[in-house]
């Protein structure tokens, strides 16, 4: 099985993130963007082309947009300058893609197979087995696991979206009691199955937010101890 991993966005934290991967055998794309989100330090050409010596370095827009609220020829623009942006930061040709927000439609996938792309990625979860190259999903994404915490509050929607994900693969919720715990567990039902890939996503700036380092390298060290894992990045989903 395929074990593949991909960060959105280009946060400078993304550098922390490759250190870690790299750590427990793993590999990284990373789909970055020169829009500053957040507040955050984003990370310099001349970072993108050190961090696409070690993994793969995946497109993500210039201004980060709704790709199927602009114009086709802005979305055209967009998609187009981003492929660019990042041959010319790495000096590599750029293969992958990633809908900013998830958002697209054949329309959007259509500019993107035009502007050159191979495959694109969007933000659908508890997938681990993909046939359409401009619509891969996902298996995982980290994120505050099984509710988030709002000021003194805690949201539930994590543990509300993934419960009809888990009845369905037969996955006991009460041994997920944490985001590591769910995705060993889903690892596992990914690797039990024989499916062909599994797909973990996220954004580095939550890591830090919601104090999921601990968790992410709990989750790494254990797809370590899977002998017959093989670690890639996201264009080998597109030949498995
Ligand atoms: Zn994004």
């Amino acid at each position: 099985m395929i074990f593949t991993t991909s960060w959105d966005d280009g946060y400078a934290l993304d550098l922390q993130v490759a250190r870690i991967l790299e750590q427990y055998g793993a590999t990284g794309t990373f789909y970055v963007c020169p829009h500053k989100q957040h507040d955050r330090r984003m990370v310099t050409t001349k970072e993108i082309r050190e961090l696409g010596m070690r993994h793969e370095i995946g497109a993500h827009t210039m201004s980060h947009p709704h790709l199927t609220q602009v114009s086709p020829e802005k979305a055209r623009r967009e998609i187009a300058e981003s492929k660019q942006w990042v041959e010319d930061s790495t000096g590599n040709p750029c293969t992958m893609f990633c809908y900013p927000y998830g958002d697209t439609d054949d329309k959007v996938a259509g500019y993107v197979k035009e502007a050159g792309f191979a495959g694109a990625r969007t933000v659908e979860q508890f997938a681990f087995s993909g046939t359409q190259a401009f619509a891969l999903p996902t298996s995982l994404h980290i994120y505050p696991y099984p509710f988030r915490p709002v000021a003194n509050r805690r949201v539930l929607s994590p543990l509300l979206h993934a419960r009809p994900h888990l009845k369905r693969l037969k996955i006991p919720a009460y041994r997920c009691g944490s985001w590591s715990q769910l995705a060993k567990q889903v690892f596992a039902y990914a690797h039990g199955t024989n499916q062909p890939w599994f797909h973990l996503w996220g954004h580095s700036p939550e890591l830090e937010k919601y104090i999921l380092w601990n968790e992410l390298e709990s989750f790494l060290g254990y797809v370590a101890t899977y002998e017959d894992v093989v670690h890639a990045p996201n264009s080998a989903l597109l030949s498995s």
